[in-house]
């Protein structure tokens, strides 16, 4: 049991330098629920980040690795990974090589869920904004961009947000993938 939704809680939400600032925007959490409904187990790599963690944040060059301007930053934004189990070999494992079944069934447990189905599935729970025209001025309808929000797709991990702002997608194979016009 979560403190802010059925799976999730707040601490792991909290921001990694102790500050803590730990309070996701409830859409983000909804969403993120809804992603654990269907997959199963989700981990969040990092969710809020005050401004000082976030400009902490850079690669071997020393290069920032986030803007100020981050989701992160304003608690609408969360890295996940998703493990999915396995069933259990154990249960029938053959005792004249016990060692080699369990072996065999530890490893086989738990796998990552790879990234891109993550998303895909995301994008799907996402509502698509409205692009709107009144008085020959176009705009995306600000209620539904809520809801669009930004998914980028990493090696190891998905970033989900719910930015206010237009919607995003951006990383590795969205070809063919629902997308922002
Ligand atoms: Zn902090």
């Amino acid at each position: 049991m979560g403190d802010l939704s059925k799976n999730f809680s707040r601490s792991e939400f909290a921001c990694h330098c102790g500050c803590g600032f730990d309070s996701p925007e409830p859409l983000l959490v909804e969403s993120l629920q809804t992603i654990r409904d269907h997959f199963g187990p989700v981990r969040i790599r990092s969710g809020c980040r005050c401004l000082k963690y976030n400009r902490t944040l850079t690669d071997s060059k020393g290069r920032r690795l986030s803007k100020d301007t981050s989701q992160h930053v304003f608690g609408k934004a969360a890295d996940i990974w998703v493990e999915r189990y396995l069933p259990d070999e154990s249960r029938d494992y053959d005792r004249t090589d016990l060692r080699d079944s369990i072996e065999r069934a530890m490893r086989s447990t738990c796998e990552t869920v790879l990234p891109i189905e993550v998303a895909r599935y995301a994008a799907s729970i996402l509502v698509k904004p409205k692009w709107v025209t009144k008085n020959k001025i176009s705009f995306w309808d600000y209620d539904d961009l809520l809801k669009y929000g930004g998914i980028g797709v990493y090696k190891t991990f998905v970033h989900l947000d719910v930015r206010e702002a237009r919607p995003a997608r951006w990383g590795l194979k969205w070809r063919g993938i629902d997308h922002v016009k």
